[in-house]
């Protein structure tokens, strides 16, 4: 029975929201039992020789969650915090978006613990490599496909891509996000972003709300949340804050979002942008604004502070920024909360794009790509918002529903439980 506690490990919590599906839905205890778990965890002993000669041992990981829909897939990741527990949660979370966006993945999630903005270039390249071959036995393109997440970019596919090719072959479809001249996708750095942006529109409509209309801030500024930001301007809303991991911006005009990118390339932050105010990261969590996107970490909306968020709609751009604690009460509020599984699942769909390109060796311009993303995402929203509205449960309830039956079918089509 799913029970909610204020003090919930990132996994407990995204098992908490699997078991309030399964109590519903009255799922018998073996599929249960199977869908809660993890399929397989490895911890790897990563040996990082610095520049100086020395050598540091760090500890990477990889947690296939679900593999009943087709091969797992998912992100790496690289932050000091990364730990076996938050790379489950991650995990099952890929389980369940890949089936909300109907893509033919498993979850799984990867994570190194270290701090990459202490490591040089050559530093990360040989962890990238040490890492990709410490977990090559369980990955290959038809058994775990990996992709960027936290601190972690094209360049790092495209050191994961090569050394996974000299122990197989050449073989682009195991990694996705790659630069494009390796086979990524055209759309897949904006897609994440575009996703996110796609869905919003969807359920601003739906609520009788314009673009224009609405004020809007983002906490973090890497790939997800400037695109959501470079997008969700093109598309009408005022973007008034961002934040990285060193601070923020604001501006009640607006920020320039384009001015702003050019800011960050040339300083590598988006504090002290000519112009705006400066903020602070939980102070851009309760502004007075009509949307707030968290693209950064998780757990940044806790029991402690969702009493003060004031945007009535919260998109998470980000994976598991709300705990279901904080998740309740914005419920309770009225507060629309747009899921992770279904606001962040962009990035994913043109990843399974990418890798369908890599393996048809034959490439999509970017129009298509964009095409298709959008009918993805349109389609995987409509499903929740019907659902929601059939069955009276919030967003996150009903997509939930809809990816966590689907994997249980397939469980069940291939005689697994
Ligand atoms: P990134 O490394 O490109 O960017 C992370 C951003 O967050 C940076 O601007 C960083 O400065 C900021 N940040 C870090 N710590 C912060 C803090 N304590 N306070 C405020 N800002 C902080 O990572 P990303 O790929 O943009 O991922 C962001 C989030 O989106 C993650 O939760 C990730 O799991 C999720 N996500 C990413 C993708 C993808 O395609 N990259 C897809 C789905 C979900």
């Amino acid at each position: 029975m799913a029970e909610l506690r204020d003090d919930m490990t990132p996994f407990e919590a995204v098992t908490y929201f699997f078991d309030t599906v399964a109590d519903v839905v009255e799922m018998d205890p073996a599929t249960r039992a199977v869908l809660a778990g993890t399929y397989r965890e490895i911890r790897v002993q990563i040996p990082l020789r610095r520049d100086d000669g020395s050598v540091e041992t760090v500890y990477g990981y990889r947690v296939q969650h679900n593999g009943a829909r087709g091969p797992y897939k998912g992100g790496v990741r690289y932050h000091p915090s990364a730990s076996l527990d938050e790379t489950r949660a991650l995990a099952a979370l890929m389980t369940w978006k890949t089936a909300l966006v109907d893509v033919p993945f498993g979850g799984a999630k990867g994570g190194i613990q270290v701090d990459p903005t202490t490591l040089s270039k050559p530093e990360l390249e040989r962890l990238t490599r040490r890492f990709m071959s410490q977990v090559s036995y369980i990955v290959g393109p038809h058994r775990d496909i990996m992709a960027p997440d936290v601190n972690t970019n094209a360049q790092t596919m495209a050191w994961m891509m090569d050394a996974y090719g000299q122990r197989a072959g050449h073989t682009p479809a195991v990694v996705t996000g790659k630069p494009v001249e390796l086979g990524g996708s055209l759309g897949r750095d904006a897609a994440t972003g575009r996703g996110v942006v796609i869905v919003l529109d969807e359920v601003i409509r739906d609520a009788g709300q314009s673009p224009g209309d609405l004020t809007m801030a983002i906490q973090g500024f890497g790939n997800v949340g400037s695109w959501t930001a470079r997008l969700a301007a093109e598309s009408g809303y005022r973007v008034v804050a961002v934040s990285d991991v060193k601070g923020g911006t604001f501006s009640e005009r607006g920020l320039d979002v384009e001015q702003l990118i050019g800011h960050q390339r040339q300083t590598g932050s988006v504090v002290e942008f000519p112009g705006a105010e400066p903020l602070d990261n939980a102070a851009l969590l309760e502004l007075d604004v009509d949307v707030l996107v968290p693209a950064a970490l998780g757990e940044v909306i806790t029991s402690a502070n969702a009493d003060r968020i004031r945007a009535r709609t919260v998109v998470e751009a980000a994976n598991h920024p709300v705990t279901p604690a904080a998740s309740q009460t914005l419920g309770e509020r009225g507060v629309t909360v747009v899921p992770d599984i279904l606001a962040n699942a962009g990035g994913v769909t043109v990843s399974y794009f990418e890798w369908t390109q890599n393996i048809q060796q034959f490439s999509w311009d970017e129009q298509r790509v964009n095409g298709e993303l959008a009918r993805h995402m349109t389609t995987a929203y409509r499903k929740v918002r019907d659902y929601a509205q059939g069955s009276g449960c919030d967003l996150r309830h009903a997509a939930f529903a809809i990816a966590v039956q689907r994997v249980a079918n397939a469980a069940h089509l291939r005689g697994y439980v």
